[in-house]
């Protein structure tokens, strides 16, 4: 007689509405995590107020091998679903920019909030034990921790992706999924900041100068700030893109996306003697002015510049390339792109194709959202669709 029906690895964001769910289905579930308590991340989350929804929430807000895996789980546990839960237990929140849900108060209210919807599933805890073996003898799943086995017919796994190891995070999940036979698409840290070197090392003196960017990456472009730092690009418009980002990529950034082709021009003819430089500090911050002027090689006054040469320098501006030379890697990637392939599981119920009852849900999976509440929404509804038919 196995000890549960469910095993789920990994209490985070995804394990927790699982075993809730599941749990609440009057099934007998083991969560099991190896840190002393569940949740971490969502602690961390959205500078302690958690971004725990987007309400643009759609499958085209998600990367994967396949664009429309995501469908089912998005369709079925919505952000309007999470928003009730929220307000069920009285937390309040408020919408900052696009379309971005984060708690009034703490993010430990999401996760007190989860912990109790896990106590009215009677959901039982392993905290702070390792994982030191997962087996599977046709029938049952058995979980060694340490030391001690359990077993259950249905195993869950959600333990994420190696982002923010320092919190406990591993490549656990790709382990388990190689052991049953799943492929995993090869992952890569996302939503992270991206380096500078070579003569774009220049740019790391503007540490701390922020601004309001179009940046891009292919055909994906992403309007928000773009931040300098000591080690080269960072600030939501290049974490975006950076999920996007392949190595010898360039990433374009458009610095002035509001003025229209001639802007220059106009400006030589009402302010002939400003400097670019000046000209530009107009809209950016004036220590971006000035490298941007120096590195177009225009620092003398805007009349002594041909309307040809301006042309040239607003091209540049608007297509201003750099060429990374890497990532921040899984230290400060906030998520890991890639993961457990979807061709091998249910969009329905998050189940593998070939292996019974075995599941794989959250972050673990090779569904990526964008920055902005989407990677939680994501964490919520595959949990909730596993946690449906456990
Ligand atoms: P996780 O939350 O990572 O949970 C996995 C769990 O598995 C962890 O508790 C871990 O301890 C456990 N585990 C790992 N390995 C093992 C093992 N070998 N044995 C046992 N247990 C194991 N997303 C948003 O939508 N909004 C935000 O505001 C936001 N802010 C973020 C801020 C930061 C700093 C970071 C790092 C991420 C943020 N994210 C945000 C992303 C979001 O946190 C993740 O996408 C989400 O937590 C994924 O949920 P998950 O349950 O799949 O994985």
């Amino acid at each position: 007689m196995p000890n549960y029906d469910a095993i789920i690895l990994g209490a985070g964001a995804a394990g927790l509405m699982c075993a809730a769910v599941a749990g609440q289905r009057a099934r007998r579930v083991l969560l099991v995590d190896h840190a002393d308590e569940p949740g971490k991340k969502i602690i961390i989350s959205g500078g302690g107020r958690c971004n725990f929804t987007n309400v643009n929430t759609a499958a085209d807000r998600y990367i994967s091998a396949n664009p429309h895996f995501a469908k089912s789980a998005l369709g079925r546990y919505t952000a309007a679903d999470f928003i009730a839960l929220v307000e069920s237990y009285g937390i309040a929140w408020h919408e900052k920019t696009l379309g971005q849900l984060f708690c009034d108060g703490s993010a430990k209210q999401i996760v007190a909030m989860l912990l109790d919807e896990c106590a009215k599933g009677r959901v039982d805890w392993s905290l702070g034990r390792a994982v030191t073996g997962v087996a599977h003898d046709g029938d049952d799943f058995r979980v060694s921790i340490d030391g001690r086995d359990v077993t259950a017919p249905a195993l869950v796994i959600a333990t994420g992706g190696p982002s923010i190891p320092r919190m406990g995070a591993t490549g656990f999940a790709y382990d388990l999924a190689r052991q049953f036979g799943l492929k995993v698409v090869e992952p890569r840290p996302a939503l992270v900041p991206l380096t500078l070197g070579g003569d774009e090392t220049l740019f790391r003196s503007l540490s701390g100068v922020a601004a309001d960017v179009v940046a891009s990456c292919g055909k994906t472009a992403f309007r928000e700030a773009a931040l300098f730092t000591h080690r080269g690009l960072s600030g939501p418009s290049i974490l975006q893109v950076s999920s996007y980002w392949r190595h010898g990529q360039p990433v374009g950034i458009d610095f002035l996306p509001d003025r229209d082709a001639g802007w220059l021009q106009d400006a030589k003819r009402t302010t002939p003697r400003a400097t670019l430089r000046k000209t530009l500090a107009g809209a950016l911050p004036d220590r971006l002015a000035e490298i941007l002027a120096e590195r177009l090689g225009m620092t003398g006054e805007l009349s002594a510049l041909t309307d040809k040469k301006l042309a040239e320098a607003e091209r540049r501006l608007s297509h201003w390339n750099f060429t990374p030379n890497g990532s921040e890697g899984y230290a400060k990637a906030e998520v890991t792109a890639g993961g457990i392939s979807t061709a091998d599981l249910s969009s329905q119920t998050m189940e593998a194709k070939r292996t019974k009852n075995l599941y794989a849900i959250g972050e673990a999976v090779d569904v990526t959202g964008w920055l902005g509440g989407y990677n939680f929404q994501w964490a919520w509804a595959s949990g909730w669709a596993a946690g449906q038919v456990l």
